[in-house]
């Protein structure tokens, strides 16, 4: 618990940068036109987008006049209530157990945050006392491997990589092995970026064919990770990765110190994918569950 409230203090200040220009709104003496005009800007600052923001804003209207308010700083505990509500479908866990192994796909473009995630989410995992296998699918960039190895060491898992192999056919060894040695999860890293002419997604798609022909209930979770610093781009990633892979689950990365953190309403309103985990830091402790009330009040601190 104690953890958990330094946390909320880190993802509290890391908000500040978005949340400034929101929590202005709210310090005149009157709820009129110009507020909810200051507060549209606000929120498309803060890069919530147009349908995030125009729903908020009738959202709050209609709160406003139910409850009869006059008072601007209700105004803001009000708003606080409809950024709750938006943001719920997000919460959600991500749950393991309910196959052995739970296969676990995790893509995203490079340097969002994947191979760090991989790395935190294994400790988690291992904490729970889950036996995981990690698999380097990102063949192609040295570094990407020689990262997940150190995070192997560190968490004490095994991994399958192999040097400039084939990404699909590590995979597929990968799962194999998970299954024969009685493993919990496993973990795939994938490539962010391709050196050659073959397409990322194509690359991707045919991973996640390879990894049914090993397990045909998997993959049981096809997580995209992305950098919340990126605001509305990466809202167009979530949606450019989601028609071509059916994802399952999110982690934003990098809420700490953005002034976008209201791309979080955005994915809300026009993606709702779950957000099993957010980022607010490079440290193992800085990958936490996503809640959507202490996600508002934090923006709104
Ligand atoms: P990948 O290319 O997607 O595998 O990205 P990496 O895991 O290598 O991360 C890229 C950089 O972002 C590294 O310097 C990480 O330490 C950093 N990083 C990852 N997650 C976070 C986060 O939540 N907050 C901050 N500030 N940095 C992060």
């Amino acid at each position: 618990p104690t953890e958990r409230r330094t946390w909320l203090d880190r993802l509290r200040s890391g908000l500040r940068k978005t949340g400034s220009s929101l929590s202005q709104v709210f310090t005149g003496t009157q709820i009129d036109d110009a507020l909810y005009e200051e507060l549209e800007a606000a929120l498309l600052m803060a890069d919530a987008g147009v349908k995030a923001t125009e729903f908020l804003l009738s959202d709050l209207r209609r709160r406003v006049k139910e409850r009869k308010v006059t008072d601007p700083a209700a105004v803001k505990g009000l708003l606080a209530d409809a950024l709750t509500e938006l943001l719920a479908p997000l919460e959600k866990p991500l749950v393991v157990g309910q196959h052995r192994p739970t296969v676990i796909m995790v893509v995203g473009v490079n340097g969002a945050g994947k191979t760090t995630s991989i790395g935190k989410l294994t400790r988690h995992l291992a904490d729970a006392d889950q036996k995981v296998l990690l698999a380097a699918a990102d063949t192609f960039r040295a570094a990407a491997r020689e990262q997940l190895s150190v995070w192997a060491d560190r968490n004490r898992v095994e991994i399958v990589s192999q040097e400039g192999g084939d990404p699909a056919a590590v995979t597929f060894d990968a799962v194999t092995a998970g299954k024969s040695r009685a493993c919990d999860v496993v973990i795939a890293d994938t490539a962010g970026r391709l050196p050659t002419q073959l397409h990322l997604m194509e690359e991707l798609r045919k991973i996640r064919r390879v990894i049914a022909k090993a397990d045909a209930s998997a993959p049981h979770e096809v997580l995209l990770v992305v950098d919340g610093n990126t605001g509305q781009n990466a809202l167009a990633q979530v949606k450019a990765f989601d028609e071509a892979l059916q994802l399952t689950g999110l982690i934003v990365t990098k809420l700490d110190g953005t002034a976008k953190g209201g791309v979080l309403a955005a994915l809300a309103r026009e993606r709702p994918i779950p957000v099993y985990f957010i980022g607010v830091g490079e440290k193992l402790e800085d990958l936490q569950t996503f809640s959507a009330r202490e996600f508002a009040q934090a923006l709104l601190a």
